[in-house]
């Protein structure tokens, strides 16, 4: 019986997992036959060198993605995992690069994202050849090194001609099925930002990330009359902005320091943030600055401001798929006369990057905004009567006992770098394991229905 084959893989499966957490493979600098660095190279490694073990073809592809590889046909299905992670951070109640098992539970960065459902993938795949099962289709496992880093990985094995897969998922995100998954348009955006009269912005600086929503943002403002110091201090103490802005400012010398916290957010879910440089924005709009600095946050405001939904920009769009078009700012610097900041947005299913771009530049046009670089990454749209899509519903639903919606997000996976692949698990709803946070763990249970799950899907797409 599959059942019994798998439930005596248990031990097998937990200790690759708990060994393959060991190795720190948080993206690096490139080094000699490591272009995203020494760790995430280790990580490859191990995982071809445990495949091969186990009885698995295997590929380096450039030292940057792999596969294992089982079965024989002409077509080929696939899993697609990660083996880079995050840096471990602070605060682990368990060592990061332990993968210490307790509480019924192997504890350790990279273990759900996406370490794991690797190893899980693997087994899965073991266990219905040595069932001697008949397919007709080989199963694949292809593991990159570059998910957290932009999927540079898994363009590369595309780009050097690697087979894509017949159909294929990949067990980094939620069940039960993300069925669709929002284009992104990525933009730096820059503003003439010399300063003119005795009042002056010296540095302005705030967020970490493109795709988090800024959560603070710190600006000196500098000024020879102390009576205008005093000033911009009384206001300060007197702003009131929207909930969760607060504003603090001292004075330094001849200067005015001032930090304004918003509240940081994904770059998918900018609604549930606020964006720091609006409420700046807000707050300098009463300081009167003149020139190019008075201008740029006076603009900021009117195209951007606190709206998250691209309204002024005239791309507030929205289809039933997919929900929404959000926008988040990310990050803002001035430098040398000019000032950028980024936004990242993501757009409905059912629309291109044409279709957006356009408008958009033409309301960052006529404002005098130049647009510094661009990206855009195409959205994934995978319709319910696709054959993947019920295969997948089917396994959900009989094994879980819950129905399997399909859900669409705004992020990005390694869904969208080749084509016929949806994500699928390996978390649950509800569940919460803290992925990219301190002490990410992953129940032994749940490894163990992932294991089902992930054979009985194999099984179907590969019969
Ligand atoms: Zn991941």
């Amino acid at each position: 019986m599959l059942e019994d084959r798998l439930n005596a893989m248990k031990g097998d499966l937990v200790e690759a997992i708990r060994a393959v957490v060991r190795i720190p493979s948080v993206g690096g600098a490139e080094e000699e036959g490591a272009p995203f660095g020494r760790g995430p190279r280790e990580a490859l490694d191990w995982t071809l060198e445990h495949a091969k073990k186990m009885g698995f073809r295997t590929k380096n592809v450039g030292n940057v993605a792999g596969w294992a590889e089982l079965g024989s046909g002409d077509e080929m299905v696939a899993v697609l995992g990660h083996l880079d992670v995050v840096p471990e951070g602070d605060g682990w109640s368990a060592g990061p690069w332990s993968g210490e098992l307790k509480d019924g539970m192997i504890w350790g960065r990279g273990v759900l994202d996406n370490k794991g459902p690797v190893m899980v993938a693997l087994y899965a795949a073991k266990a219905l050849f040595d069932e001697g099962i008949a397919l007709r289709r080989r199963i694949r496992v292809i593991f990159g090194t570059n998910e957290e880093r932009g999927s540079k990985c898994m363009k590369h094995y595309v780009e050097s001609g690697e087979e894509l897969p017949s159909a294929g998922f990949t067990p980094d995100a939620d069940y039960p099925i993300i069925y669709a998954e929002k284009g992104i348009l990525s933009y730096t955006l820059s503003l003439p930002f010399a300063s003119s009269g005795k009042m002056a912005v010296t540095s302005l600086s705030g967020g970490v990330a493109a795709n988090v929503v800024m959560g603070e943002v710190r600006a000196e403002i500098s000024d020879p009359r102390e009576h205008c110091r005093k000033k911009i201090l009384g206001l300060a103490a007197k702003w009131k902005g929207p909930e969760g802005s607060a504003l603090s400012a001292e004075e330094d010398g001849e200067k005015v320091r001032l930090v304004m916290k918003g509240h940081p957010a994904h770059g998918s879910r900018p609604e549930e943030g606020l964006n720091a440089l609006a409420c700046l924005a807000d707050f300098m709009g009463g300081l009167k600055l003149k020139g190019d600095q008075g201008d740029f946050f006076r603009t900021f405001s009117e195209l951007v401001g606190y709206e998250t939904n691209g309204q002024a920009l005239g791309v507030a769009v929205q289809d039933d798929v997919s929900g929404p078009l959000t926008l988040c700012v990310g990050t803002v610097t001035a430098k040398k006369d000019r000032v950028a900041f980024t936004v990242n947005i993501r757009h409905p299913v059912t629309m291109n990057a044409d279709q957006l771009d356009e408008p958009l530049r033409a309301a960052l046009d006529k404002k005098g905004v130049t647009v510094d670089s661009f990206s855009a990454t195409a959205p994934l749209y995978m319709p319910p009567e696709t054959r993947l899509i019920q295969v997948l519903q089917k396994v959900y639903e009989e094994e879980t006992g819950q129905k399997a919606e399909l859900l669409a997000i705004g992020g990005g996976t390694y869904a969208k770098t080749m084509p016929n692949v949806v994500a699928f698990g390996p978390v649950f709803p509800g569940q919460t394991y803290k992925i990219h946070e301190e002490d990410e763990r992953w129940a032994v249970e749940d490894i163990m229905k992932n294991l089902s799950i992930m054979a009985k899907v194999l099984l179907e797409l590969s019969r």
